[in-house]
């Protein structure tokens, strides 16, 4: 919500009138959205109950109610859902040609579009996320991903030449919370180009597009036993990642989370890509266009709610601009509106969990009394449901936690410097390696810096782009292999 603007003086006049800046609620329709109260796992091209009967809520975040009740896969379902996936690929999908697995792919990437809104609205619901993001980012680029790999799966010989490109076989998927529906199509459009089939698994949390996305692709006719979604929590994910008849793991998660899978595939012949935790250092130079860089900064921490493993979450200003970019940061952190994630007005929605909220507020703690200075804009928040304000903290070193940690939430932990040496030596300075960015007037500082930073994707003069056609993935701690682009395909094949 909006902060009232205090009242003002007409000019020229002893008169004060009210002058209320904020915008009037715009929340988008939830008419053509439907939600069932209760979703089976899909297996096998049907809908089938959990072999124990259990089922888990998925809450709104913004309302803390439930939506609906989703099965709890256990080993035994996992089982099922890993023959159904063999039984496919051995009968159909990797003796199809590429020319008609594109097909199917370009289906669904398709069917998705022609449901954009239905997906916006229901990723918002269940994950907390502002509208204007789920609507303009998440599922645009979901679409945009199976179209992009169905546009490669007969041209496998093309992408390897002179190598010929076999499918891996059953792939087991597991997905976290913070981009449900799209990291659900960079796991499964490479994976059905290259000719596997799928066992996914979204995080708890937010099953709801997943399980959408279940229902388009039986509409699709994909042929049964393709794809498979089981939902549930860790323990499912486990049984995926210890299940013999997986042979590729793709994960997208924390740290710790892929640490456990890299020690449960060590001594097998499962292949295996980490998509992990980061803790970016995005760098503002002196010579920097200030303004663009101020918005790329809030774009890098606030968007998603800073839900980012990406996130630009520490700030590197170089001294001589230091005061005007942080002045002019708090000022464009003052219009930023947080509220209900359906108002297309909201800039930042909910944070996804009571858990989350929880690990955000501990480290804003932490960060006090490390001695940063917090700054939070003065936005009111909603009684109910999780919200956090935008927050950046000042006078912070190296050894803080707050900058040294992934938080995970619309925290921001600013830093100055002097030279390129130092900046380049304290962005290097972390454990993480996934993005960094850079903002400059001169291409060959950009130059000089993306080649030094040891960091999988660096953004110059712009923040959070992602595009299908570009490969993403991590140096060091946050993880290993690529997805995306022509180096996306290479986790699903194995070439002779
Ligand atoms: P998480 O706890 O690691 O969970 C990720 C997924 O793994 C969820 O589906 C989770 O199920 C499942 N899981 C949990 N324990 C498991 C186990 N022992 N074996 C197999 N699967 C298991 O991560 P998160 O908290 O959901 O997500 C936030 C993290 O993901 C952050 O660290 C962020 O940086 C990272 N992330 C990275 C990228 C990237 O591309 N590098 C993208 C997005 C997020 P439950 O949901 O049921 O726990
Ligand atoms: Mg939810």
């Amino acid at each position: 919500m909006a902060t009232k603007a205090p009242k003002a003086k007409a000019p020229g006049s002893a008169l004060t009138f009210d002058t209320d800046w904020s915008y009037a609620p715009a929340p988008e329709s939830t008419d053509h959205a439907s939600v069932r109260e209760r979703y089976d796992l899909f297996i096998g091209g049907r809908f089938v109950p959990p072999a124990k009967g259990k089922y888990f809520p998925s809450i709104n975040p913004a309302t803390e109610k439930k939506i609906a009740e989703f099965a709890e896969a256990d080993a035994d379902d996992v089982d099922r859902a890993v023959r159904a996936a063999r039984s496919a690929y051995d009968r159909v999908w990797s003796k199809m040609s590429g020319r008609d697995r594109g097909k199917y792919v370009y289906r669904i990437a398709r069917m998705i579009q022609e449901r954009a809104r239905e997906f916006a609205v229901l990723e918002s619901l269940d994950g907390g996320k502002s509208i204007r993001e789920s609507r303009d980012v998440d599922v645009p680029l979901a679409a945009a991903h199976f179209f992009y790999c169905a546009g490669w799966a007969d041209k496998l010989d093309y992408a390897f030449p002179n190598r010929k490109a076999r499918p891996v076989g059953v792939a087991g998927q597991i997905i976290p919370w913070n981009f449900p529906l799209l990291m659900a199509a960079w796991k499964i459009a490479p994976a059905l180009a290259c000719g596997n089939t799928v066992v996914l698994k979204p995080a708890e949390t937010t099953p709801l597009t997943a399980m959408k996305l279940a229902e388009l692709i039986a509409e699709s006719g994909l042929p049964e036993g393709v794809v498979n979604i089981v939902t549930g929590a860790g323990a499912t994910g486990a049984a995926i990642v210890n299940h013999p008849g997986t042979d590729k793991i793709a994960f997208t998660g924390s740290t710790g989370v892929g640490k456990i899978l890299q020690k449960a595939v060590a001594g097998t012949k499962k292949k295996l890509t980490l998509e992990l935790g980061g803790k970016a250092a995005n760098i503002i130079f002196e010579d920097a266009p200030i303004d663009q860089a101020v918005e790329g900064i809030i774009n890098g921490i606030y968007f998603n709610q800073g839900h980012v493993c990406c996130a630009g979450s520490r700030l590197f200003v170089q001294e001589s601009v230091a005061d005007r970019v942080i002045r002019k940061l708090k000022d464009r952190m003052e219009t930023l509106i947080v509220g209900d994630p359906l108002d297309k007005n909201t800039d930042i929605g909910a944070i996804n969990s009571k858990e989350q909220l929880g690990i955000i507020n501990k480290y804003l703690d932490i960060g006090q009394s490390e001695g940063a200075e917090m700054y939070q804009s003065s936005c009111s928040i909603p009684g109910r449901g999780y919200f956090v304000r935008p927050t950046l903290f000042l006078n912070v070193s190296q050894s803080h936690r707050v900058a040294s940690e992934e938080i995970f939430g619309p925290v921001l932990a600013v830093q100055t410097f002097r030279t390129e040496a130092e900046v380049l030596e304290k962005a290097n300075n972390t454990p993480y390696g996934l993005s960094a960015g850079v903002w400059t007037d001169k291409g060959s500082k950009i130059f000089n810096m993306t080649r030094r930073l040891r960091a999988g994707v660096i953004w110059a003069n712009t923040y959070n782009k992602f595009d299908p056609t570009s490969p993403f993935g991590g140096f060091k701690e946050s993880g290993f292999g690529r997805e995306g682009g022509l180096h996306g395909m290479y986790p699903y094949v194995n070439l002779d």
